[in-house]
């Protein structure tokens, strides 16, 4: 079946999963477009597991519909749809080998022999495991049995394939290497992958769009640097990175009206208190309490009123930990501009 390019990949129309009191996805509405490497970004409990468990279909909505490409599968049985679906425990048959494992979806199809040898190569060179094919998933790597878990979901080539925070077993370094194999590998593929994590960075890096979930709620929808640089709510600010909200008699003193703000610490620019701000800069004073040396960069704590702190972290161009150790207790002056901010309510 052709896709019509402007039909959604997956359609939400006012989706809702109750469990008991527990309000687990409420009222979402949602459009993934075909194509798209898609995250659903929030903490623990937030309703993004029950979202991709509905997709698949291991769940229900209590009220609401979902379409996959234009069809309404809110009642199809999870067979009947054309996504598959990669969990974080990988699910491979231990006692089967990388090639059996891979093979598996077009045995269950009743493939011929050669045709699944074919494919299986193909899918071996996609996520670089040619010439494991004999071993059995004993035998290989955390990052390995992912990468065969993705393989066998690939093989099938569905239309969407869900990933349930599948680098979450995996260590740091690996983690960073395989999500940059994972998007490379989606846009080779051209699959749909919408994605589960709590992890903002990993969301960040990997994806066209996210939508931050929070207590079943999608809080915003945007590319990566929407969400990071135009937070809608202070809780998007405060989840996505580190952010400083400032409201009140600060926020009306800086730019004239009451409503808290967020600003990003590496927009914030530390001059000394003489500095006389450009046009279109926010400026503050405040003292410097505290230093924290971590390399690559600086991370401050500046007090601009009592109890009152912003967060600023500056790369360490030229300066060294003596350099920025001595700073603390000095007097600076901040600045940022005005076009860094994001309004986030109240
Ligand atoms: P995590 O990152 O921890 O997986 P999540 O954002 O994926 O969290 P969900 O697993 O979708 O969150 O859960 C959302 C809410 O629904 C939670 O409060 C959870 O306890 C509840 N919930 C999920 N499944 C069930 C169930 N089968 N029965 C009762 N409550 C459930």
């Amino acid at each position: 079946m052709m896709n019509n390019p402007s039909t959604p990949a997956i359609q939400f129309d006012k989706v809702s999963r109750y469990f008991g009191e527990v309000k687990a996805v409420d009222h979402v509405d949602l459009e993934i477009i075909d194509g798209e490497f898609f995250s659903m970004l929030g903490p623990s409990g937030s309703g993004k597991t029950t979202c991709l468990r509905m997709i698949a279909g291991f769940d229900r909505p209590t009220s609401g519909k979902i379409h996959l490409y234009g069809q309404d599968v809110s009642s199809l049985p999870p067979y009947e749809r054309d996504v598959n679906t990669v969990f974080q425990d990988y699910a491979l048959f231990p006692h089967m080998n990388v090639e059996a494992n891979i093979a598996y979806g077009l045995m269950v199809k009743n493939v011929a022999r050669q045709e699944r040898t074919k494919h299986v190569d193909e899918m071996l060179e996609l996520v670089r495991l040619s010439g494991f094919a004999g071993r059995k998933p004993s035998q290989l790597s955390g990052g390995q049995r992912q990468r065969v878990a993705l393989a066998r979901a690939l093989i099938n080539h569905p239309k969407v394939l869900l990933l349930d925070e599948p680098l979450g077993a995996l260590d740091l370094k690996l983690r960073q290497q395989m999500q940059i194999e994972l998007k490379a590998i989606q846009k080779r593929v051209g699959i749909t992958f919408i994605f589960v994590t709590h992890d903002q960075e990993e969301a960040i890096t990997m994806s066209d769009r996210i939508a931050v979930f929070n207590q079943g709620k999608i809080e915003q929808i945007g590319s990566p640097s929407d969400i990071y640089e135009r937070p809608a709510s202070s809780f998007v600010a405060g989840f996505v990175g580190t952010s400083n909200l400032v409201g009140g008699e600060i926020a009306k003193r800086t730019t004239g009206s009451e409503q808290t703000f967020s600003i990003r610490p590496e927009k914030i620019h530390i001059g000394s208190v003489s500095d006389n701000p450009a046009s279109g800069m926010i400026s503050l004073d405040g003292v410097i309490r505290d230093v924290v040396y971590l390399g690559l960069f600086t991370r401050y704590l500046i007090e601009i009123e009592d109890g009152v702190d912003l967060v600023v972290v500056e790369q360490n161009l030229k300066s060294t930990s003596m350099d920025v150790l001595s700073a603390k207790g000095q007097k600076v002056k901040l600045s940022w501009h005005q076009d860094h901010i994001s309004r986030v309510g109240g």
